[in-house]
């Protein structure tokens, strides 16, 4: 049996004619660009996350550098992160001129570890970048207490987690800003590259609004440099189609843990993850730690079961970030999360054959120690 990663196609079966409805609507009216569709996801994502303010950009990424410019962090600040975290966390920190600082994570929520955030600060930090990984906000309680005593911004990375939330709260709403990527593997994925940031904030709102075309305003006058950060009218468009199904697609995704979590009970050898009672998962990934990662990723493969390792190398590790002057051993659960976890299928559309198959696929690996 195959089975996939992620299989987009499944979905978009579902949403065939419809996105294609919209996209063709948007093709009719040569709207590309600040069409009408893109205020309306805007108004629909605000709403869904419960705040005042939302500003479609045009990644992920940009909406991390579109916050950072926008509250003016750059040259001389530092920003804590996590060291456990997909690249463009730590990027966007980089590319605006700031330093970032790292916090290790907690070994079994793969989130930061608040405990450790204090001692990161200097009289450089502006700002907290906590990332609510595979789906599970990070624990905001501590990190608002912390940003709100040392007087710090905090810009939540929910890129993988829209919709979770946390004592009933949704990830984007805790912070000054919270990003959201649409990246297709996510939860909520375009067309193609798309983003989001929203904020409670409406002077910041505005601020984010003028980033995302050059810092502009009025037309053609600029009193501070922003970027091309805007999203396409076509990207909004098949974003609204999707709006409608995405709290039945995270419910898909959390019944599929659940599947997968009582196949692995009892099996000690494979540790399923551990979501904290105040949190509510989107499971944007489905991260279990198993041993001999490795040889069991191989042996999946061959299976024809799709997985991936998210993160093969912490961020402390990685080259580009050597002249920060961290070294192996600095962040010990970071990099024990790097080199034994591994991710499964978990997208909403799995049979119940397909979870038993993978399932069947990592217990066979664990009892033979293949
Ligand atoms: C996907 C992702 C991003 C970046 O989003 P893009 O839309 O790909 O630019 C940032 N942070 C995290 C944690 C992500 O998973």
């Amino acid at each position: 049996m195959q089975v996939p990663l992620l299989d987009l196609k499944a979905q978009y079966a579902t949403l065939r004619e419809e996105t294609q409805r919209a996209v063709n609507a948007v093709l009719e009216s040569q709207y590309f660009v600040g069409g009408p569709e893109i205020q309306e996801l805007e108004k629909q994502i605000a709403a869904y996350c419960d705040v005042g303010h939302a500003v479609g950009v045009s990644s992920g990424t940009d909406a991390l550098i579109a916050s950072l410019m926008s509250l003016g962090i750059g040259h001389g600040d530092e920003v804590i992160t996590t060291a456990y975290t997909f690249f463009a966390t730590v990027g966007s920190i980089w590319r605006v001129g700031a330093k970032p600082v790292f916090v290790d994570i907690e070994g079994d929520t793969y989130n930061v570890d608040t405990t450790k955030i204090e001692a990161a600060i200097t009289p450089k930090t502006r700002a907290i970048m906590p990332v609510h990984l595979y789906g599970q906000l990070a624990d905001m309680t501590p990190i608002m207490e912390i940003a709100d005593k040392h007087n710090l911004l905090v810009i939540e990375d929910a890129a993988q987690g829209i919709g979770a939330t946390q004592n009933g709260k949704k990830a984007g709403s805790f912070g000054t800003t919270g990003c959201f990527s649409f990246f297709p593997s996510k939860n909520l994925g375009g067309l193609g590259d798309g983003g989001m940031v929203v904020t409670q904030d409406e002077a910041l709102a505005e601020r984010l609004r003028q980033c995302r075309n050059h810092g502009m305003n009025p037309k053609y006058y600029h009193q501070w440099v922003g970027g091309n950060f805007r999203l396409d009218s076509i990207q909004a468009a098949g974003l609204l189609v999707k709006m409608n199904h995405l709290e039945s697609w995270h419910a898909g995704r959390r019944a599929n843990a659940a599947k997968y979590n009582s196949l692995f009970a009892g099996l000690e050898q494979i540790v399923t993850p551990t979501i904290r009672d105040y949190n509510e998962s989107i499971y944007n990934q489905y991260i279990i730690r198993v041993p001999k990662r490795d040889e069991c990723r191989a042996f999946l493969q061959e299976s024809g079961v799709g997985c991936e390792v998210y993160y093969p190398v912490a961020m402390h590790q990685q080259e580009c970030f050597q002249s920060l002057g961290y070294k192996s051993g600095d962040f010990p659960q970071s990099e024990k999360a790097s080199q034994e976890t591994i991710a499964l299928p978990i997208y909403p559309e799995l049979t119940d054959e397909q979870i038993e198959y993978v399932a069947g696929k990592v217990i066979e690996f664990v009892l033979e120690e293949k």
